[in-house]
């Protein structure tokens, strides 16, 4: 149904908003889907070369980091600073994972913090979990997201060159780096089929990158505790924690986005924020923002669904040390995270 035909809100929002579905790209997800399911059959029949399999590999972790270290806490919380080679790197791996530029994902995050779960918010989880997770990638969007989005303050990414630039060349460089990396590398670094080199490393690997970060818009904000905040939808997910990095702590990282470990306490499944702090210790990140333990409690006692944690409220706790004491027994967790399959 054309929007300008929408019927004016009453009842139920799916009752009061059908929008009309883009059936190119309804098409596109499922193609790729097929090519993706194709290229399963190729690996379960082990008929791709294992160090292909391992590019691929590489590829899910380097474009995991573009998208959680870089565009995510970087470029839209600017919850740490970075220096220029780490931008570079950032929008080199962001790009390969194919989720469109820079200043778009930061635009559409934005919003998606600014508006969760309303009208406004692009991927709104109210409209059902499938639309979360990526019908909303096949629809038109909702007046009320377009009217929105114009709204939000890009000033400080606008003025980023290196932004600006990705977003002019998107496509072209996309499509360089990817034929670079994902196929001309296997097929001449050790003669890998260009088929196999086109299935795995380019085509599935792209689409388990989309889902790992799809599952942070629809699992977790449907499935998990609201220790911080019982009002928003974004929970506790330990599940999407663990297949995306440390991505799951959602109730905490919407209570508190500007704090660059994106979750509480401890660094329980997170990768991320070890590979920050990793980037921190060899000086290419900077400026590291996090909330005090005093404030995290604060907002628990006053707007928190009771999980958190009991012992934590107590005056006797002592977070800081016991903080420290979890980090040191992770010393190499993030060398560890980084080479097992999860
Ligand atoms: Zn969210
Ligand atoms: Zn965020």
């Amino acid at each position: 149904m054309p929007l300008d035909k929408v019927p004016p809100p009453s009842g139920p929002f799916h009752q009061r908003f059908q929008t009309e579905i883009v059936w190119r790209n309804v098409a596109f997800y499922l193609g790729l889907h097929l090519l993706a399911l194709y290229a399963v059959l190729l690996v379960l029949t082990f008929q791709v070369k294992w160090q292909t399999c391992v590019l691929s590999y590489v590829l899910v972790i380097g474009t995991s980091q573009g998208i959680l270290s870089g565009v995510h806490r970087y470029y839209s919380h600017k919850s740490y600073q970075a220096r220029w080679p780490l931008q570079l790197f950032f929008v080199f791996w962001f790009t390969l994972a194919f989720q469109n530029s820079v200043w778009t994902w930061v635009r559409d995050h934005r919003q998606h913090h600014k508006y969760s779960d309303t009208d406004a918010d692009p991927h709104n989880a109210a409209r059902g979990f499938f639309f979360a997770h990526m019908g909303w990638l096949m629809m038109r969007k909702h007046p009320k997201v377009l009217e929105k989005g114009d709204e939000i303050d890009l000033t400080d990414i606008e003025n980023d060159p290196l932004v600006m630039f990705q977003k002019r060349y998107y496509m072209p460089f996309y499509l360089v780096c990817s034929l670079l990396v994902a196929i001309l590398l296997p097929v001449y670094g050790w003669e890998e089929t260009l088929a196999n080199a086109f299935f795995v490393p380019f085509i599935l690997r792209t689409v388990i990158i989309l889902h790992l970060t799809w599952f942070v818009n629809s699992a977790a904000h449907y499935f998990g505790t609201k220790p911080y905040d019982r009002t928003l939808w974004p929970s506790e997910n330990a599940a999407v924690a663990a297949v995306t990095f440390g991505e799951g702590w959602h109730n905490y990282h919407h209570s508190f986005p500007g704090d660059y470990r994106g979750a509480d306490f401890g660094y329980r499944d997170n990768t991320t924020t070890y590979f920050i702090d990793f980037l921190s210790r060899i000086g290419l990140a900077y400026d590291l923002k996090t909330v005090s333990d005093a404030a995290v409690k604060a907002r628990a006692l006053r707007t928190g669904d009771g999980s958190f944690p009991r012992h934590r409220l107590d005056e006797q706790s002592n977070p800081t040390e016991e903080r420290e004491q979890t980090n040191k027994k992770s010393t190499n967790y993030f060398f560890e995270n980084f080479l097992k399959l999860r």
